[in-house]
């Protein structure tokens, strides 16, 4: 058996440890006699799963009391829809940071839902290479919460900081983060949000499962017409289980969560990994004359690094022999083209070594 080197963009490599431990929990979950995916959600062993991977998430996140969390389904594109049927029920307008393609597929649901949904800054001046600065944000004054793509997945562009959501009177609203691409990918803190979703299948688990943490004083804000799986009140007093949840996903995110805490120590050691592995790629394609990344240095993303091969010629060849060197999944979005190499938690800094003695050589002999 071998195991390749997967930079897939998601869904994305898993710990090789999260995959062992529920090949040998499969057949037979922990003296159970059956598998996790053939229990009912109702059992208390299944209930147990999953308390657990909420306390653990919560640990890692340092999610404050008052905050819920959900374990949904419909990836983070049904998210586009629920949190406007969730916060536009006392009226007002979606705000919406446009940072590339998922944000304006963000506003795009808005809009098609309700009408208007004011874009109040973006980069597309600059090609999506660097997020408005702070003084660029100003909201509109009807403002009913402000929506922004922490890491843009295609465009390998980051925030590197968090946007204040408060309306030009001064009224603060919350601040809603599409983070499916960067979360868990260091500490963060959550108190200055009123909604993070994430789709799972990045940094949490397979896909499947979305997580939703939300700040309890905005589960009264919903619009009446809504469809009650949206609803985040009803999924929050069900335990997210008003219909049968998205058992053996949220069951291997849990293990994610544990190999998280047990087997990296936490977040804040993440955080230094992933900050090593992304700095070393960025100075391989800097230090070449074949491969070039446009993101501002300050928004660069570490966890998707997008690059062009100065000659277009060399694309397939360098994605065919990537491939053989056992290098997977190393092509950029198909709307964008390129390269991109996902570096998400669960890809090993050996990884990025090897990517970078593969990248190397190829300029070397094709370059
Ligand atoms: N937002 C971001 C930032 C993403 O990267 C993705 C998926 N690549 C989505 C939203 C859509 O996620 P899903 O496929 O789970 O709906």
């Amino acid at each position: 058996m071998t195991r390749h080197y997967n930079f897939c963009a998601g869904p994305a490599a898993l710990p090789a440890a999260v995959l062992e431990r529920a090949r040998d929990e499969m057949l037979d979950y922990r003296g159970h006699g059956l598998s996790v995916m053939e229990m009912s959600h109702r059992a208390p062993e299944y209930v147990a799963i999953a308390r657990q991977a909420e306390a653990d998430l919560r640990e890692l996140l340092a999610i404050p009391d008052h905050y819920r969390v959900l374990f949904t389904q419909g990836g983070a594109t049904l998210q586009f829809a629920a949190v406007p049927y969730n916060l536009l029920g006392r009226g007002g307008r979606a705000n919406f940071l446009h940072t590339g393609i998922w944000g304006s597929k963000a506003v795009a649901e808005a809009r098609h839902l309700f009408g208007d949904a004011p874009v109040v800054a973006s980069s597309e001046a600059n090609g999506h290479s660097a997020v408005p600065r702070p003084d660029d944000i100003v909201l509109t004054e009807d403002a009913a919460y402000l929506h922004y793509t922490a890491n843009e997945t295609i465009g390998g562009l980051e925030f590197d900081f968090v946007p204040e959501a408060v309306r030009p009177d001064g009224g603060e609203v919350p601040l809603v983060c599409d983070m499916s691409s960067s979360i868990l990918s260091g500490p963060l803190d959550v108190s200055k949000f009123g909604i993070i979703y994430a789709g799972a299948q990045k940094n949490i688990g397979p896909a499947g499962l979305v997580v939703v943490i939300v700040r309890e004083d905005l589960l009264d804000r919903a619009r009446p017409d809504m469809p009650s799986l949206f609803d985040y009140r009803a999924l929050a007093d069900a335990g997210s289980m008003i219909n049968t949840p998205a058992t053996y996903s949220w069951y291997l995110a849990g293990l994610v969560f544990q190999w998280l805490k047990h087997d990296i120590g936490g977040l804040a050691a993440m955080n230094a990994i992933n900050d090593r592995k992304a700095a070393k790629l960025y100075a391989a394609i800097d230090s070449s004359e074949l491969y070039a990344n446009p993101i501002a240095l300050r928004n660069r993303s570490r966890m998707n690094v997008p690059f062009v091969l100065a000659d277009e010629r060399l694309d397939k060849p360098f994605l065919a022999e990537a491939d053989a060197a056992g290098l997977l999944n190393l092509k950029g979005h198909r709307s964008v083209g390129g390269m991109r190499a996902s570096l998400y938690n669960a890809v090993p800094e050996a990884a990025v070594d090897a990517l970078i003695a593969f990248m190397a050589d190829f300029e070397q002999r094709r370059g």
